[in-house]
């Protein structure tokens, strides 16, 4: 009989539907993750991510796909799951709709948003609702960006947090801080993230993290550094849409905080919070300093593991909404931005920003309210018999506080951006030109020398150059104190233009300037140039100095007969100084410095900055 027939055919006909719409082999469902099944006292292990990099976009082929960004130091693969309910799986053109990139586990022991993205992303791929934000934008989430980190597992790997019972490493296998290295890139896994950030070229990047710091009741913490765009207006969208998301939280019951808390003093809350000033290191200022709107999410270390899930899923889905609603302006806002910072020459802005807080005792500018709990400070502390705080998590309390947030630009780091560009001499262009393709700062190669051409450029003295005296990531970092001067340079083919006509000009100035905090002077990349390697003995020096004291012939034959000549007068001066400064005849150094520092250094690249600026578009 038919209908018999039809019905012994079913559940074969319902396979190969299945397998049609799923692609073969792929189950309908994911397996619930470890987080989900050890009701949240674990997160999983990599597998996870590659299980769903595999499936979804099988599942979904219209909707997901899963690109590799790179690879860790130890060799796995980074993924990215790209996720678009609006057809937007490939980057261009960017004008139609927005793409935000969501990150996390950059600390893979801050694993919250790994497991918070894959569940939140499960239910909108899920969800065909006209609300879903996915309908109108593209996300690239990269579920674990410090993998290494991530599958190097330990009990107390994280000792401020509450769960998951074995978290992942904050650093890398070659103990390096991610959230730090946006601009140095000196990791295979920030280099991998940098070529994605040019590929997707995010509007808006969300890095999902767990705070290091005090106990209160705060689920999580958003904030963003729109002081390091040069652009009005893209500071007043990312504002507009962080008081968004931040609205959005309230309503639905989070209390969340619009900046990241940090204690004047740790172990008295009562006297006060400091806003931080961040630099181009973190991701959220990295974004903004590329004219794109960065926040950095951090949940609340002290919340158990699955309270934090849900907030960053709440986080997460009101981030999306936010962007999602306001795609428009966003999108406008950016392109703007892009086109304006091709006129940023000649401008005059602050590359670093401080806290008055921080140079020394201020006064507040206002106060806040924190849901906290009640506290004891010590000054005997039981163990310790010193100063230390206790938290009574079981009696809550509000704290009105002072604030301190008088952000101010640092003077030294005010610069008037050079009107044509920067020029990086052939000798050192193998060390800045990998940075530049990294960061998609646009640079051609001259083909030609230029000969005596008019710059400006930054000679030091010995004590305008401050290294730092312990490494930061592995690095010697340099504060560099000189201004820029005119002067004139030889550049031999091979040389580097980077003109300020581009949309990349600010960020070019925070990696070129050398004021600007993380340069790649700051990081201490061109620190040879301050190192002296050849000195003049002292027999020499003395040689050299009797010599011109005696108008020898030798030094016309050594430096040639314009120097010669000054010789009579230079005399005179001397024999001046020794009778009218006593501190002058009686020191032997500097009566030799007086004639040896008449001659041509014997090292002219001695403490000149390896960078020039010029005012010519084309040089
Ligand atoms: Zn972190």
């Amino acid at each position: 009989m038919p209908t018999l027939r039809l019905a012994a055919l079913l559940p074969a006909l319902l396979a190969l539907w299945l397998s049609h719409a799923w692609g073969a082999g792929v189950p309908a469902t994911d397996p619930a993750l470890v987080a989900e099944t050890t009701q949240f006292r674990e997160t999983g292990r990599y597998d996870e991510v590659e299980q769903r990099c595999r499936d979804w976009p099988r599942r979904h082929p219209e909707w997901v796909r899963c690109e590799t960004l790179g690879r860790t130091a130890e060799g796995r693969a980074i993924r990215a799951l790209v996720i678009s309910k609006g057809a937007g799986l490939s980057p261009r053109p960017r004008q139609q709709r927005p793409v935000v990139l969501i990150i996390a586990g950059a600390h893979a022991g801050e694993i919250d948003g790994k497991d918070a993205g894959l569940i939140l992303l499960r239910q909108l791929l899920a969800s065909n609702k006209p609300d879903n934000p996915l309908q109108h934008l593209t996300v690239v989430f990269v579920p674990v960006f410090n993998v290494d980190g991530h599958e190097n597992r330990g009990r107390f790997l994280r000792p401020n947090q509450n769960g998951p019972l074995e978290p992942g490493d904050r650093l890398t296998a070659q103990r390096i801080n991610l959230n730090r290295d946006w601009m140095l890139a000196q990791t295979p896994e920030m280099q991998g993230m940098l070529r994605l950030v040019q590929r997707w070229d995010p509007d808006v990047t969300l890095d999902l993290h767990v705070t290091d710091g005090i106990r209160y009741r705060h689920p999580v913490a958003v904030s963003h550094s729109p002081l390091f765009s040069p652009h009005a207006d893209v500071q007043t969208v990312s504002d507009f849409l962080l008081q968004n998301v931040i609205s959005r939280l309230t309503r639905r019951g989070h209390a969340p905080l619009d900046f990241y808390p940090v204690l004047n003093d740790p172990d008295d809350p009562s006297l006060g919070m400091v806003q931080e000033v961040d630099a181009p290191r973190f991701s959220h200022v990295y974004a903004t300093v590329r004219n794109r709107i960065g926040f950095l999410v951090e949940d609340h270390a002290w919340d158990d593991y699955a309270t934090r899930v849900r907030t960053c899923i709440a986080t997460l889905l009101a981030s999306l909404e936010t962007v999602a609603d306001h795609r428009v302006t966003v999108m406008r806002t950016l392109i703007e931005a892009d086109l304006k910072s091709q006129r940023l020459r000649g401008t005059t802005l602050p590359l670093d920003w401080y806290n008055t807080a921080d140079i020394g005792p201020t006064q507040s500018n206002g106060s806040m309210e924190l849901q906290g709990y009640r506290y004891e400070v010590y000054e005997q502390a039981p163990v310790s018999g010193g100063r230390g705080i206790r938290y009574d998590t079981q009696q809550p309390e509000t704290w009105k506080v002072p604030l301190f947030n008088h952000i101010r630009p640092v003077p030294e780091a005010m610069q008037t951006l050079p009107e044509g560009g920067y020029l990086v001499p052939a000798g050192w262009a193998a060390v800045v030109r990998p940075y530049l393709r990294l960061h998609g700062v646009r640079h051609h190669v001259l083909s030609r020398p230029l000969k005596q051409i008019r710059v400006e450029s930054i000679r030091v003295q010995d004590d305008e150059v401050v290294f730092e005296p312990r490494p930061f990531q592995g690095r010697t970092r340099t504060q560099l104190n000189g201004r820029w001067a005119q002067d004139s340079a030889n550049l031999p083919a091979g040389s580097l233009f980077i003109p300020m006509e581009q949309p990349q000009a600010w960020l070019a100035a925070h990696l070129l300037e050398p004021s600007a905090p993380d340069s790649l002077s700051s990081w201490g990349l061109f620190n040879t140039a301050y190192e002296l390697s050849d000195l003049i003995a002292g027999h020499r020096e003395l040689e050299l100095a009797r010599w011109m004291a005696a108008q020898h012939p030798n030094i016309r034959t050594l430096f040639g007969e314009a120097l010669y000549s000054q010789l009579p007068l230079w005399r005179q001066a001397f024999e001046e100084k020794l009778s009218r400064d006593p501190a002058f005849a009686a020191d032997p150094q500097a009566r030799l410095d007086f004639w040896i520092s008449k001659l041509p250094p014997h090292d002219p690249g001695y403490n000149l900055y390896p960078i020039f600026r010029t005012a010519s578009p084309q040089p």
